[in-house]
């Protein structure tokens, strides 16, 4: 730990935080060798003594000290239909959920007494609005119980307080993104209003808006308190037939291997006897991957030292809301009278050593890392310079690579459930994702699109991966206040994984998106390659930040919430606004800064006032930092340091009108075969996948609630004998999968679970590695192909939705006609050791025909132009395929039962109660999703998914609609409608489309141009 200043030691005279910023400036910097590596940034240290926290009640207030040698609190069952593991937030939550969605026989076993891991000593913020309709649906579910439906059922409070909440904007970017969160709120009734700076200042005067852009205010955002919410849940729950046991660790949890060799929990152990169980649920917070380690499951996240402080009295500060501001990253949290001022480091402390014995503990705050927030805070509330600091709070918190928890059945062993890694929102999403896990364990599936939590996220390779897990997590935990762009990309982390084409494309100026730890082609770059360098970490730690990083440079020119500069439209927002809607200036025109405010910083990346700070501590300069002072460190995230001109436009056009090559071999390839295969493939898919060897088929795979889990491209294999990468050797049936690679984990666990629970006899191979994937699209392709393939290419030779193994330039390919774009096309699956070659010859046979390189941009905005689907965007599984205009997909005309379908059944005879419609907008206006859709006058569903289309050359945009009466939303009333997209608070005329507004009579992909 290093040496605090004397007047910041435990016990020293109160510390004011303007001295604290003073001492830490004048302080000689610590060693410079505190630098990269996994001893030197981080705390193996063990915990200090407990501080006095600021709460009015911890519940270990009366219980004396540490009580787990008195062994449990009850004695244990010796069987339980649910253990959940670890008494914070999540475990309590978890536990209440389950008792009430009816689970009998569920315990919750807390190695100490409830909270003493990091709830006790949490903010407690929960703020309503974030950028994601799952996550607003889960925060809402949270404050609908701890702020009325628990106090309802146990006639206990909480402790919630309903102080409001304010976000706060230095720049502009920073104030779309607030308005585009409002404009989302409006979908979801969640009230909030964009204030001016005046209009600020008279809400909470001790603040200094000088600075602002304007902020968002947030009436219904509160603060909850842990012991008061944990005590109750747990209280609740036990009333429900549920029993907590507290003073008893799990020290081992039992697994068994069934007759097919799936690994399934069998019960948990401690030292006090054991449970036998067949599903445990790790709630255990930092100490998850211990637990998990238990049972041989991978919990990817890091433990990390997060803090607040807490002022002494304010005078005024009493009732005024929450604060995030979120570009000097620090927060203040009204506490009684006082402030709690805590934020996000560029520098984080890792603690590596976790130990079990931490319990309500708490680190010594270390200032040289705490000092970065308090030049903001003084800035915001500029009383808080004189005002003294009562105490800190420092504790451990987890972190996860993308900043989201860990959720979901693991893929390693059946029955054990993850409910870990929540990234400091484990209070405010605690509630929300406790009753989503309860549905999980009990329903088999999630009632919400849970899948950017899903523990299946991420690939399996990636998991245990220490790099990549940690770097990931201190970029996420670094970057949790950075406004969130569209097109923004991870720096870490990269180059996990590269298909045989990687070097080939980087050369000619590709620039990866990474998405599974693939990296895929984003767009092509005509300047020269643009390659991922190794994770900096952004110069924090001592490291060496890279200079003049090109890659870098190309992500920051897409920092906002315009069209993005290479997207070339030939009009901006700001010249297609029309009337006003939202917020509080319903009827005035939007507010702009004062003239000499408008020297607004362009984001140069993240959380930059921070990071410079911190780069001015680490060399012993701390100073006021200024936009204008740290332009200077980073010059080479000046805006405009290159013009990008249109690519995306020109591969968007070349591809409608000659060609374009799209190296798709990120795509998940499996192989299903075996005795089964067939009945397996009847009960997965929801099409109609068995027809003659030779054929393709777009189908979906259901989960039991009619939600879509998956969409691929089905094509049956004629028998084989002789294994290659191209088809494995079978008895029985077989069929190749292509599924979106970014989906893989996902698609290979839940193929496998339905494997398993219907005990198929069959085999799913994974040979997504050893084999590449190219598209080539538009009406141009047939000719080129025809130079490399070796077959007729005809329509009759070679008819859409078929495959077969051909030779490419000498080397065996499978060739499948399909397209994901809506053009004559083909796709090669080529043996990873062929690529180059073939990649190669369709380049030189294409050169005559204006075939270009393109990426995944360019396949965003075509797909959304012809209107496929995007899994995970228009298509999620809490949406059914009939609702996403997939019926056609559903074999309901058939006799064959499939997975869902009968709750597909029940919502065709009941009506839809919802349905995906395809708007255009007139004006060329950038909409990226969350954007409301008005019918009538009335907010009926957000956007979805949206991109420019460059062949229609119109925004356009996907969302589901519902009628605001309950009634059915049938065709007519989608077509009866007038409807408005609101962006940022403006509203734009959209016209509704029930068939995709470019080529509905779907000629293209047939052939007929
Ligand atoms: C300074 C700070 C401020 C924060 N502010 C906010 C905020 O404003 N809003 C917000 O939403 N979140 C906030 N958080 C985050 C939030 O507090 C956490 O995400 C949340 O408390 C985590 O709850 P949990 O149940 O996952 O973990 P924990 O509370 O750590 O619970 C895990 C439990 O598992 C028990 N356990 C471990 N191993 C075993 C075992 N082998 N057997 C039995 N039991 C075991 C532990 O004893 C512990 O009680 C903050 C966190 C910190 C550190």
């Amino acid at each position: 730990m290093p040496v605090l200043p004397a007047v910041l030691r435990p016990g020293a005279p109160m510390a004011s935080l303007s001295r604290a910023l003073r001492v830490a400036a004048a302080r000689p910097r610590q060693s410079p060798t505190r630098g990269l590596g996994p001893c030197n940034l981080s705390s193996a240290s063990g915990p200090t003594a407990e501080k006095s926290v600021p709460y009015q009640r911890t519940l270990k207030e009366g219980q004396g000290t540490s009580v787990v040698a008195q062994g449990p609190s009850r004695p244990l069952p010796s069987t339980a239909n649910v253990v959940v593991i670890g008494g914070g937030s999540l475990g309590c939550q978890t536990l209440y959920h389950l008792a009430k969605l009816g689970m009998s026989g569920a315990v919750l076993l807390e190695r100490e007494r409830l909270t003493s891991g990091t709830t006790w000593h949490t903010a407690g913020l929960l703020w309503q609005l974030r950028p994601s309709d799952v996550e607003v649906e889960l925060l809402a579910h949270t404050r609908r119980v701890v702020s009325r439906e628990l106090e309802e059922e146990t006639g206990l409070h909480t402790g919630w307080i309903q102080n409001g909440g304010l976000f706060i904007a230095s720049n502009r970017q920073r104030l779309d993104e607030y308005k585009r969160l409002m404009s989302l709120g409006k979908a979801y009734g969640v009230e909030s209003h964009v204030l001016s700076p005046a209009e600020t200042k008279t809400l909470y005067p001790l603040m200094n808006v000088d600075d602002l852009y304007g902020t968002l205010y947030v009436p219904h955002d509160g603060t909850m308190d842990p012991a008061g919410t944990c005590s109750t849940l747990a209280r609740a729950a036990s009333a429900r037939g549920a029993q907590v046991i507290e003073n008893c660790p799990v020290t081992g949890i039992r697994v068994w291997t069934d007759d097919f060799g799936v690994r399934r929990v069998a019960g948990v152990e401690t030292q006090h006897g054991s449970i036998q169980t067949p599903c445990v649920v790790n709630c255990a917070g930092v100490w998850a991957s211990a637990v998990g380690r238990m049972a041989g499951v991978k919990v990817p996240l890091v433990a990390m030292h997060h803090a607040y402080v807490v002022t002494e009295r304010i005078e005024g500060i009493q009732n005024m809301p929450n604060v995030r501001d979120h570009d000097a990253s620090v927060y203040l949290r009204l506490q009684g009278d006082a402030l709690s001022v805590g934020g996000y480091e560029a520098n984080p402390i890792f603690w590596e050593e976790v130990s079990d014995k931490f319990a309500f503990g708490l680190f010594d705050l270390d200032w040289e890392v705490f000092t970065q927030h308090i030049e903001g805070a003084i800035n915001r509330v500029p009383v808080l310079e004189k005002t003294g600091i009562k105490s800190t709070v420092c504790g451990p918190e987890s972190f996860t690579p993308d900043h989201k928890p860990l959720m979901g059945e693991a893929p390693e062993v059946r029955g054990f459930f993850l409910g870990c890694g929540f990234n400091s929102a484990g209070m405010m999403l605690g509630g929300g994702c406790g009753q989503e896990l309860a549905h999980w364990i009990i329903h088999g599936r999630p009632e919400k699109d849970m899948h950017g939590y899903d523990i299946r996220r991420f690939h399996h390779s990636l998991t245990d991966h220490p790099r990549w897990i940690r770097e990931r997590s201190h970029e996420s935990y670094a970057k949790n206040y950075s406004v969130v762009f569209p097109h923004d990309e991870p720096l870490a982390g990269r180059n996990m994984r590269r298909d045989p084409l990687h070097e080939e494309l980087l050369g000619q100026g590709c620039v990866f998106q990474e998405r599974h730890g693939w990296e895929r082609p984003g767009w092509f770059h005509p300047q020269g390659p643009a390659p991922v360098l190794e994770y900096d970490y952004y110069g924090a730690y001592g490291s060496r930040a890279h200079e003049d990083y090109a890659y870098r440079r190309l992500l920051a020119d897409e920092y906002t919430f315009d069209f993005p500069p290479h997207h070339d439209t030939e009009a901006s927002a700001e010249q297609s606004q029309d009337k006003v809607t939202g917020g509080s200036w319903a009827s005035g025109p939007v507010w702009a800064p004062p003239r000499d405010k408008q020297r607004e910083p362009e984001p140069r990346g993240l959380w930059p006032g921070v990071c410079l700070l911190f780069l001015l501590l680490q060399s012993g300069q701390a100073r006021l930092v200024t936009w204008d002072s740290w332009q200077p460190v980073a010059p080479a995230w000046g805006p405009g340091s290159h013009v990008q001109g249109v690519e995306i436009k020109k591969e968007c056009l070349a591809c409608r009108g000659a060609a374009a090559v799209f190296d798709m071999s990120y795509f998940g390839k499996f192989y299903l075969v075996g005795l089964d295969a067939r009945k397996a493939a009847d009960w997965l898919f929801s099409a109609d996948v068995s027809r003659p060897p030779g054929s393709t088929v777009y189908t979906c795979m259901l989960n039991c609630r009619g939600g879509t889990e998956s969409d691929l491209t089905v094509s049956r294999l004629a028998p084989s004998h002789q294994a290659s990468p191209l088809a494995p050797a079978f008895e029985g049936d077989g069929y190749y999968l292509a599924v979106g690679g970014a989906m893989a984990q996902h698609n290979w666990s839940h193929i496998t679970t339905v494997l398993q629970d219907q005990k198929f006899r069959c085999r799913l191979i994974d040979n997504s590695e050893d084999l590449g994937m190219v598209s080539i699209q538009g009406p141009a392709s047939r000719a080129i192909l025809q130079e490399v393939l070796d077959a007729d290419l005809s329509n009759k030779a070679f008819p859409f939705s078929t495959h077969k193994l051909l030779r490419a330039a000498g080397h065996l390919v499978r060739a499948i006609r399909l397209s994901f774009v809506g053009e004559l096309g083909w796709e090669l699956h080529i043996p990873k050791a062929s690529c180059v070659p073939v990649y190669r010859a369709v380049m030189a046979a294409g050169a005559k025909h204006g075939l270009v390189n393109a990426g995944y941009r360019a396949i965003d905005s075509l797909s959304t132009e012809k209107g496929y689907r995007h899994w995970h965007a228009d298509l999620r599984p809490d949406d059914s395929p009939l609702e996403a205009g997939l019926a056609f997909t559903c074999k309901l005309k058939s006799p064959v039962p499939f997975l869902g379908r009968e709750a597909l059944e029940q919502q065709r005879a009941a009506g839809l109660r919802r349905r995906l419609v395809c708007f255009t907008v007139e004006d060329k206006v950038p909409m990226f999703g969350l954007e409301a859709i008005w019918r009538n006058g009335q907010v009926v569903g957000h956007v979805r998914r949206a991109d420019f289309g460059f062949a229609i050359d119109k925004t356009i945009a996907y969302g589901y609609i519902h009628d605001p009466s309950g009634g059915p939303v049938s065709r007519d009333f989608v077509k009866s409608g007038d409807y408005a997209l609101e962006r940022m608070g403006v509203t734009y005329g959209a016209q509704a489309h029930l068939k995709s507004p470019f080529d509905p009579d779907n000629k293209r992909v047939k052939g007929t141009y």
